[in-house]
Protein backbone atom coordinates (compact mmCIF):
# COMPACT_ATOMS: atom_id res chain seq x y z
CA UNK A 1 0.00 0.00 0.00
CA UNK A 2 1.56 3.22 -1.02
CA UNK A 3 1.60 6.10 1.53
CA UNK A 4 0.48 10.15 0.74
CA UNK A 5 0.72 12.80 2.92
CA UNK A 6 -1.12 14.87 0.71
CA UNK A 7 -3.80 13.31 -2.04
CA UNK A 8 -5.08 15.90 -4.36
CA UNK A 9 -7.73 15.29 -6.44
CA UNK A 10 -8.81 17.28 -9.41
CA UNK A 11 -6.16 19.05 -11.82
CA UNK A 12 -7.96 22.38 -12.61
CA UNK A 13 -6.90 25.53 -10.94
CA UNK A 14 -7.65 24.64 -7.50
CA UNK A 15 -6.20 21.84 -7.41
CA UNK A 16 -2.73 22.68 -9.14
CA UNK A 17 -2.26 25.67 -6.97
CA UNK A 18 -3.02 23.37 -3.74
CA UNK A 19 -0.10 21.29 -5.32
CA UNK A 20 2.00 24.32 -5.59
CA UNK A 21 1.65 25.22 -2.01
CA UNK A 22 1.75 21.82 -0.73
CA UNK A 23 4.65 20.79 -2.14
CA UNK A 24 7.08 24.43 -1.53
CA UNK A 25 5.94 23.36 2.32
CA UNK A 26 7.42 20.39 1.43
CA UNK A 27 4.31 17.98 1.92
CA UNK A 28 5.24 16.02 -1.57
CA UNK A 29 1.86 16.20 -2.75
CA UNK A 30 0.34 13.10 -5.18
CA UNK A 31 -2.27 15.12 -7.45
CA UNK A 32 -4.31 12.88 -9.68
CA UNK A 33 -5.87 14.26 -12.74
CA UNK A 34 -9.22 12.98 -12.79
CA UNK A 35 -11.57 12.41 -15.79
CA UNK A 36 -10.42 16.21 -17.33
CA UNK A 37 -7.05 16.93 -16.81
CA UNK A 38 -6.69 20.45 -16.77
CA UNK A 39 -10.25 20.65 -15.80
CA UNK A 40 -13.06 22.74 -17.14
CA UNK A 41 -10.68 25.95 -18.38
CA UNK A 42 -9.34 23.60 -21.20
CA UNK A 43 -12.84 23.52 -23.01
CA UNK A 44 -12.69 27.62 -23.03
CA UNK A 45 -10.76 29.25 -25.46
CA UNK A 46 -9.33 32.40 -24.31
CA UNK A 47 -8.90 33.48 -20.87
CA UNK A 48 -8.64 37.35 -20.31
CA UNK A 49 -9.78 37.93 -16.77
CA UNK A 50 -7.35 36.13 -14.72
CA UNK A 51 -5.24 38.46 -13.53
CA UNK A 52 -1.74 38.88 -14.37
CA UNK A 53 -1.83 38.30 -18.33
CA UNK A 54 -1.86 41.61 -20.02
CA UNK A 55 -2.63 39.29 -23.30
CA UNK A 56 -4.84 37.05 -22.38
CA UNK A 57 -3.99 32.97 -22.54
CA UNK A 58 -5.85 30.25 -23.47
CA UNK A 59 -7.10 27.26 -21.38
CA UNK A 60 -5.10 24.58 -22.31
CA UNK A 61 -1.56 26.93 -22.07
CA UNK A 62 -2.61 28.12 -18.51
CA UNK A 63 -3.39 24.75 -17.32
CA UNK A 64 -0.07 23.40 -19.33
CA UNK A 65 1.61 26.32 -16.78
CA UNK A 66 -0.05 25.70 -13.78
CA UNK A 67 0.87 22.40 -14.14
CA UNK A 68 4.45 22.71 -14.98
CA UNK A 69 4.75 24.84 -11.54
CA UNK A 70 3.81 22.31 -9.58
CA UNK A 71 6.06 19.85 -11.32
CA UNK A 72 9.14 22.46 -10.99
CA UNK A 73 8.67 22.56 -6.84
CA UNK A 74 8.49 18.71 -6.91
CA UNK A 75 4.16 17.85 -6.84
CA UNK A 76 3.92 14.27 -8.09
CA UNK A 77 1.22 14.69 -10.54
CA UNK A 78 -0.01 11.75 -11.84
CA UNK A 79 -2.54 10.54 -14.65
CA UNK A 80 -5.66 8.39 -12.80
CA UNK A 81 -9.23 8.45 -11.68
CA UNK A 82 -10.06 7.79 -7.75
CA UNK A 83 -12.19 5.27 -8.28
CA UNK A 84 -12.98 4.72 -4.36
CA UNK A 85 -12.15 6.34 -1.26
CA UNK A 86 -12.98 5.39 2.63
CA UNK A 87 -13.03 8.87 4.39
CA UNK A 88 -14.58 7.12 7.75
CA UNK A 89 -10.86 6.76 9.29
CA UNK A 90 -7.84 7.91 9.77
CA UNK A 91 -5.31 7.53 7.16
CA UNK A 92 -8.05 7.89 4.30
CA UNK A 93 -8.23 5.01 1.92
CA UNK A 94 -7.75 5.59 -1.86
CA UNK A 95 -8.22 3.63 -4.78
CA UNK A 96 -7.02 4.85 -7.60
CA UNK A 97 -7.79 3.18 -11.47
CA UNK A 98 -9.55 0.16 -9.69
CA UNK A 99 -6.51 -0.88 -8.81
CA UNK A 100 -3.79 1.18 -7.30
CA UNK A 101 -3.96 1.36 -3.13
CA UNK A 102 -2.66 4.80 -1.29
CA UNK A 103 -3.68 5.89 2.51
CA UNK A 104 -3.82 9.34 3.00
CA UNK A 105 -2.86 11.56 5.83
CA UNK A 106 -4.94 14.28 4.35
CA UNK A 107 -6.80 14.66 1.18
CA UNK A 108 -7.55 18.18 -0.78
CA UNK A 109 -10.76 17.81 -3.16
CA UNK A 110 -10.70 19.75 -6.08
CA UNK A 111 -12.87 17.66 -8.29
CA UNK A 112 -14.84 20.77 -9.79
CA UNK A 113 -18.44 21.30 -11.13
CA UNK A 114 -19.78 20.40 -14.66
CA UNK A 115 -21.90 22.46 -16.77
CA UNK A 116 -25.23 21.40 -17.55
CA UNK A 117 -25.47 20.77 -21.21
CA UNK A 118 -28.94 20.16 -23.56
CA UNK A 119 -27.13 17.12 -25.19
CA UNK A 120 -27.93 17.97 -29.08
CA UNK A 121 -25.31 17.10 -31.75
CA UNK A 122 -25.42 20.43 -32.92
CA UNK A 123 -24.57 21.90 -29.52
CA UNK A 124 -21.38 19.42 -29.21
CA UNK A 125 -20.28 20.08 -32.58
CA UNK A 126 -19.54 24.09 -31.82
CA UNK A 127 -18.90 24.07 -28.13
CA UNK A 128 -15.81 26.16 -28.07
CA UNK A 129 -16.86 27.82 -31.39
CA UNK A 130 -19.74 29.99 -29.70
CA UNK A 131 -21.50 27.46 -27.70
CA UNK A 132 -20.31 28.12 -24.25
CA UNK A 133 -21.27 27.53 -20.31
CA UNK A 134 -19.69 30.74 -19.22
CA UNK A 135 -20.54 34.05 -20.09
CA UNK A 136 -18.06 35.65 -17.66
CA UNK A 137 -15.54 33.51 -19.67
CA UNK A 138 -16.41 33.95 -22.93
CA UNK A 139 -19.33 37.06 -23.77
CA UNK A 140 -16.83 39.47 -24.16
CA UNK A 141 -15.84 37.60 -27.59
CA UNK A 142 -19.49 38.64 -28.67
CA UNK A 143 -19.37 42.39 -27.71
CA UNK A 144 -21.97 44.23 -30.30
CA UNK A 145 -23.31 40.88 -31.84
CA UNK A 146 -26.41 39.08 -30.74
CA UNK A 147 -26.55 35.70 -28.31
CA UNK A 148 -28.96 33.70 -26.83
CA UNK A 149 -29.07 32.05 -23.18
CA UNK A 150 -31.01 28.89 -22.44
CA UNK A 151 -32.37 28.92 -18.62
CA UNK A 152 -34.37 30.48 -16.21
CA UNK A 153 -32.94 30.53 -13.19
CA UNK A 154 -30.77 33.15 -11.31
CA UNK A 155 -27.49 32.51 -13.65
CA UNK A 156 -29.42 32.42 -16.94
CA UNK A 157 -30.90 35.95 -15.46
CA UNK A 158 -27.70 36.71 -14.99
CA UNK A 159 -25.68 35.69 -17.66
CA UNK A 160 -28.40 37.41 -19.86
CA UNK A 161 -28.05 40.89 -18.28
CA UNK A 162 -24.56 40.60 -18.26
CA UNK A 163 -24.30 39.91 -21.93
CA UNK A 164 -26.57 42.72 -22.61
CA UNK A 165 -24.06 45.11 -21.31
CA UNK A 166 -21.88 44.23 -23.98
CA UNK A 167 -24.02 42.44 -27.04
CA UNK A 168 -26.53 44.31 -29.25
CA UNK A 169 -29.03 41.78 -28.12
CA UNK A 170 -30.02 39.05 -25.91
CA UNK A 171 -32.49 36.33 -26.53
CA UNK A 172 -33.24 34.44 -22.98
CA UNK A 173 -35.13 30.90 -23.93
CA UNK A 174 -37.13 29.54 -21.21
CA UNK A 175 -38.75 26.42 -21.51
CA UNK A 176 -41.39 27.20 -18.89
CA UNK A 177 -43.71 30.07 -19.04
CA UNK A 178 -41.86 32.02 -15.86
CA UNK A 179 -38.26 32.72 -14.34
CA UNK A 180 -37.22 30.70 -11.94
CA UNK A 181 -34.94 33.45 -10.77
CA UNK A 182 -35.39 35.67 -7.72
CA UNK A 183 -37.85 38.46 -8.50
CA UNK A 184 -34.94 40.72 -7.98
CA UNK A 185 -33.10 39.15 -10.76
CA UNK A 186 -36.35 38.73 -12.93
CA UNK A 187 -36.69 42.51 -12.74
CA UNK A 188 -33.36 43.40 -13.75
CA UNK A 189 -34.14 41.59 -17.34
CA UNK A 190 -37.71 42.82 -17.53
CA UNK A 191 -36.09 46.40 -17.20
CA UNK A 192 -33.28 45.78 -19.79
CA UNK A 193 -34.40 46.99 -23.03
CA UNK A 194 -32.06 44.67 -25.48
CA UNK A 195 -33.27 41.46 -23.60
CA UNK A 196 -36.01 39.45 -25.46
CA UNK A 197 -37.42 36.81 -22.82
CA UNK A 198 -38.92 33.71 -25.40
CA UNK A 199 -41.10 32.27 -22.99
CA UNK A 200 -42.18 28.78 -23.68
CA UNK A 201 -39.62 27.95 -25.96
CA UNK A 202 -36.81 25.24 -26.50
CA UNK A 203 -33.92 24.90 -28.41
CA UNK A 204 -34.05 22.35 -31.25
CA UNK A 205 -30.66 22.83 -33.46
CA UNK A 206 -27.89 25.32 -32.89
CA UNK A 207 -27.09 25.98 -36.85
CA UNK A 208 -23.25 27.59 -37.70
CA UNK A 209 -20.58 27.03 -39.88
CA UNK A 210 -16.73 26.22 -40.51
CA UNK A 211 -16.50 29.61 -38.36
CA UNK A 212 -19.03 28.77 -35.67
CA UNK A 213 -22.26 29.50 -34.28
CA UNK A 214 -24.78 31.35 -37.15
CA UNK A 215 -27.92 30.89 -34.91
CA UNK A 216 -30.24 28.73 -33.63
CA UNK A 217 -33.70 26.86 -34.25
CA UNK A 218 -35.85 27.22 -31.80
CA UNK A 219 -39.79 25.38 -31.01
CA UNK A 220 -42.67 26.67 -28.89
CA UNK A 221 -44.56 24.94 -26.69
CA UNK A 222 -47.43 25.88 -29.80
CA UNK A 223 -45.11 24.07 -32.00
CA UNK A 224 -43.99 26.92 -33.79
CA UNK A 225 -40.54 27.76 -35.32
CA UNK A 226 -38.37 30.63 -35.22
CA UNK A 227 -34.26 30.88 -36.10
CA UNK A 228 -32.53 33.33 -34.42
CA UNK A 229 -29.50 35.17 -36.09
CA UNK A 230 -27.08 35.01 -33.11
CA UNK A 231 -23.50 34.61 -32.87
CA UNK A 232 -23.07 32.96 -29.33
CA UNK A 233 -25.37 30.42 -27.47
CA UNK A 234 -24.21 30.03 -23.88
CA UNK A 235 -26.31 27.37 -21.52
CA UNK A 236 -26.94 29.15 -17.74
CA UNK A 237 -29.03 25.93 -17.20
CA UNK A 238 -26.99 24.87 -13.86
CA UNK A 239 -24.17 22.87 -12.97
CA UNK A 240 -23.37 19.88 -10.92
CA UNK A 241 -20.59 19.10 -8.71
CA UNK A 242 -18.23 16.22 -9.21
CA UNK A 243 -18.61 14.37 -5.63
CA UNK A 244 -20.44 10.78 -7.62
CA UNK A 245 -17.08 9.17 -5.46
CA UNK A 246 -17.32 11.19 -2.03
CA UNK A 247 -21.50 10.92 -1.52
CA UNK A 248 -22.28 9.59 2.05
CA UNK A 249 -18.88 10.77 2.91
CA UNK A 250 -18.48 14.51 3.44
CA UNK A 251 -21.94 17.18 4.39
CA UNK A 252 -23.09 18.73 1.10
CA UNK A 253 -25.52 21.30 0.96
CA UNK A 254 -28.80 21.25 -0.71
CA UNK A 255 -27.51 21.33 -4.37
CA UNK A 256 -24.68 18.73 -3.62
CA UNK A 257 -21.61 20.77 -3.08
CA UNK A 258 -19.10 19.75 -0.87
CA UNK A 259 -20.08 21.66 2.29
CA UNK A 260 -16.87 24.00 4.05
CA UNK A 261 -16.91 25.96 7.29
CA UNK A 262 -17.21 29.61 6.02
CA UNK A 263 -13.89 31.43 5.23
CA UNK A 264 -12.35 27.92 5.22
CA UNK A 265 -11.69 24.64 3.02
CA UNK A 266 -12.40 22.30 6.53
CA UNK A 267 -14.97 20.08 5.23
CA UNK A 268 -17.22 17.99 7.84
CA UNK A 269 -14.36 15.01 7.69
CA UNK A 270 -11.04 16.11 9.70
CA UNK A 271 -8.09 16.36 7.72
CA UNK A 272 -10.00 16.64 4.22
CA UNK A 273 -10.28 19.34 2.65
CA UNK A 274 -12.09 21.29 -0.34
CA UNK A 275 -11.49 23.88 -3.03
CA UNK A 276 -12.88 25.06 -6.24
CA UNK A 277 -15.74 24.17 -7.82
CA UNK A 278 -16.96 21.99 -5.81
CA UNK A 279 -17.98 23.96 -2.96
CA UNK A 280 -18.36 26.82 -4.92
CA UNK A 281 -21.93 27.16 -6.55
CA UNK A 282 -21.59 31.21 -7.06
CA UNK A 283 -18.47 32.79 -8.13
CA UNK A 284 -17.05 29.60 -10.13
CA UNK A 285 -14.12 31.87 -11.81
CA UNK A 286 -10.51 30.43 -12.54
CA UNK A 287 -8.88 32.90 -10.41
CA UNK A 288 -11.21 31.90 -7.00
CA UNK A 289 -10.79 28.25 -7.81
CA UNK A 290 -6.80 29.13 -7.61
CA UNK A 291 -7.55 31.21 -4.14
CA UNK A 292 -9.10 28.77 -2.70
CA UNK A 293 -6.87 26.23 -3.26
CA UNK A 294 -4.28 28.41 -1.94
CA UNK A 295 -6.50 28.27 1.63
CA UNK A 296 -7.26 24.69 1.36
CA UNK A 297 -3.32 24.16 1.14
CA UNK A 298 -2.56 26.42 4.11
CA UNK A 299 -5.55 24.94 5.83
CA UNK A 300 -4.01 21.25 5.21
CA UNK A 301 -0.53 22.27 5.88
CA UNK A 302 -1.39 23.92 9.19
CA UNK A 303 -3.64 20.71 10.32
CA UNK A 304 -0.78 18.57 9.62
CA UNK A 305 1.41 20.97 11.65
CA UNK A 306 -1.38 20.16 14.65
CA UNK A 307 -1.44 16.71 14.29
CA UNK A 308 2.14 16.33 15.46
P1 LIG B 1 -31.21 26.53 -11.51
O1 LIG B 1 -31.27 25.05 -11.28
O2 LIG B 1 -31.76 27.42 -10.47
O3 LIG B 1 -31.96 26.89 -12.86
C1 LIG B 1 -31.76 26.16 -14.00
C2 LIG B 1 -32.65 26.71 -15.08
O4 LIG B 1 -32.37 26.01 -16.27
C3 LIG B 1 -34.14 26.56 -14.79
O5 LIG B 1 -34.85 27.66 -15.28
C4 LIG B 1 -34.49 25.31 -15.59
O6 LIG B 1 -35.80 25.30 -16.07
C5 LIG B 1 -33.57 25.46 -16.77
N1 LIG B 1 -33.27 24.18 -17.39
C6 LIG B 1 -32.77 23.06 -16.80
N2 LIG B 1 -32.62 22.08 -17.71
C7 LIG B 1 -33.05 22.60 -18.89
C8 LIG B 1 -33.15 22.06 -20.19
N3 LIG B 1 -32.78 20.83 -20.48
N4 LIG B 1 -33.65 22.87 -21.17
C9 LIG B 1 -34.02 24.14 -20.91
N5 LIG B 1 -33.95 24.70 -19.68
C10 LIG B 1 -33.47 23.94 -18.69
O7 LIG B 1 -29.66 26.81 -11.81
P2 LIG B 1 -28.84 28.17 -11.71
O8 LIG B 1 -27.49 27.85 -12.22
O9 LIG B 1 -29.58 29.28 -12.33
O10 LIG B 1 -28.74 28.45 -10.15
C11 LIG B 1 -28.14 27.49 -9.27
C12 LIG B 1 -28.22 28.06 -7.85
O11 LIG B 1 -27.33 29.16 -7.70
C13 LIG B 1 -29.61 28.57 -7.50
O12 LIG B 1 -29.88 28.29 -6.15
C14 LIG B 1 -29.48 30.04 -7.71
O13 LIG B 1 -30.42 30.78 -6.95
C15 LIG B 1 -28.05 30.30 -7.27
N6 LIG B 1 -27.52 31.49 -7.95
C16 LIG B 1 -27.59 32.67 -7.29
C17 LIG B 1 -27.13 33.82 -7.89
C18 LIG B 1 -27.21 35.08 -7.14
O14 LIG B 1 -27.83 35.09 -6.09
N7 LIG B 1 -26.60 36.14 -7.61
C19 LIG B 1 -26.53 33.83 -9.22
C20 LIG B 1 -26.51 32.53 -9.84
C21 LIG B 1 -26.99 31.43 -9.21
P3 LIG B 1 -37.06 24.98 -15.13
O15 LIG B 1 -37.29 26.20 -14.30
O16 LIG B 1 -38.11 24.71 -16.13
O17 LIG B 1 -36.68 23.77 -14.31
Amino acid sequence: MEKVKVLIIGSGPAGFTSAIYTSRANLSPVLYEGIEPGGQLTTTTEIENFPGYPEGITGTAMMEDLRKQALRFGADVRRGIITDIDLSERPFKVTVDHEHKIEAEAVIVCTGASAKYLGLESEAKYRGMGVSACATCDGFFYRKQDVAVVGGGDTACEEATYLASICKKVYLIVRKNYLRASKAMQERVFNTPNIEVLFEHNTAEVLGDEDGVTGVRVVSTSGEERVLDIMGFFLAIGHHPNVEVLKGQLELDEQGYIKVVPGTSKTSVEGVFAAGDVKDPHYRQAITAAGSGCIAALDCERWLLSQK
